[in-house]
């Protein structure tokens, strides 16, 4: 069909030239393309029984039991499933945070993605924005005396791991170790790690964000660093915590612990698939690459003259606003001063030359006009 052809060939192109968006190109997933034949669901829970058999729930378990490794979750006591993406995992971690801490008020820096703001909106929960630090981390300081203005109020703390602009990571340890000295007992840290969870557990030294340093949830993007053609995620939390708010729905025959009720089968298929092809392994030698890469990056653009910068072992490398073309033509995500482009593991050494080249000639014609 020639509409379809004409579609593709316009993706195609788009595709290649992408370098400001979180989404790794570097997949192949022929082998499951034979799974759309069915109508498979996992809805419901993903550890419990359906009586619609058409789905990949042991499949899903094990890509939950390979996040709850890597995010250090406590032993017997974790649960998740897999998402429609980060902003589903958010929700479903403040979605837990108001059902256990109903008179909570969520703290979360203003790097914070937009969506949260929204997620906040539907939950109906009373919030308060910190100052974020020139990096883009939450202001330690800030916090402490918000917190101390509020202490008759559980703090929900919504952590970013990688913000979305400049990929700084909040100290999770930090943020519990300040509340046990306020003895706040009463409390619940969701650990936004949308992109940097696919690989935050191998860097080293390891940042502070999951079970272990204090978070009782954690939400990762699929289609971020692991690369996934749909939209998906992973979230997970504290088993116990999830118990006290399940209910048990007749109709499927399952628990309705997740958010949506019918869920993606192929999403935990797609994310199985990954991991088995790239194992640990894998994942690590994607990452030492993204952070070779980006270093060279921000090296070429500084020697072009351009302050590039990015935080410790991030991905992403942050430069100032570039001109509207450059932002066309890199499908460059910019907010404010600032532009930034995602080194992923698909972005070569060529891509990045081809980029710094024509930054260079277009601050060169820029300079002639005036
Ligand atoms: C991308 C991102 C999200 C949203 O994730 P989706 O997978 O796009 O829903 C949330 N938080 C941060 C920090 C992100 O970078």
């Amino acid at each position: 069909m020639e509409r379809l052809d004409r579609l593709f060939e316009e993706l195609k192109s788009a595709n290649e030239d992408s370098l400001g968006y979180p989404a790794a190109k570097d997949f192949d997933y022929s082998a499951i393309e034979r799974f759309l034949e069915f109508p498979i669901n996992n809805i419901g829970d993903p550890f419990a029984q359906s009586t619609y058999r058409v789905h990949t729930r042991e499949c899903e378990r094990e890509v939950v039991a390979f996040f709850a490794e890597a995010t250090r979750a406590p032993q017997d006591d974790w649960w998740g499933y897999v998402t429609n993406g980060g902003t589903e995992g958010n929700l479903y971690g403040l979605y837990l945070a108001r059902e256990l801490h109903p008179d909570g008020i969520v703290y979360y820096s203003e790097a914070t993605h937009y969506s949260v703001s929204k997620n906040l909106h539907f939950l109906g929960m009373r919030h308060i924005t910190i100052r974020s630090q020139s990096n883009g981390e939450i202001d330690y300081d800030d916090l402490l005396e918000t917190l101390k203005i509020h202490r008759d109020r559980p703090p929900i703390i919504f952590a970013n791991i990688g913000t979305t602009m400049t990929e700084a990571r909040d100290d999770i340890g930090r943020i519990a170790a300040m509340m046990d000295r306020m003895a706040i007992r009463e409390r619940y840290i969701h650990s936004d790690a949308a992109l940097a969870g696919g690989y935050a557990a191998y860097l080293e030294p390891r940042p502070a964000w999951d079970f272990a340093d204090g978070a009782d949830s954690v939400a990762i993007s699929g289609h971020k660093f692991l690369g996934a053609p749909i939209p998906c995620g992973i979230v997970i939390a504290r088993k116990h915590n999830v118990q006290r708010i399940a209910r048990s729905i007749d109709y499927i025959g399952s628990l309705d612990t997740t958010i949506t009720g019918s869920r993606s089968g192929f999403s935990p298929l797609m994310l199985w698939y990954r991991l088995q092809q790239l194992g640990e392994k894998g994942l690590r030698e994607r990452l030492a690459r993204s952070l070779a890469n980006a270093e060279y990056l921000v090296e070429r653009l500084v020697g072009i003259g351009v302050p590039a910068w990015r935080n410790p072992n991030a991905i992403t490398v942050v430069l100032p606003r570039v001109s509207p073309d450059i932002q066309q033509r890199w499908q460059l995500a910019t907010a404010g001063d600032i532009s930034h482009v995602l080194v992923l593991p698909n972005v070569g050494r060529d891509q990045i030359d081809a980029f710094v080249a024509e930054l260079a000639s277009s601050a060169k014609e820029d300079a002639c006009k005036v």
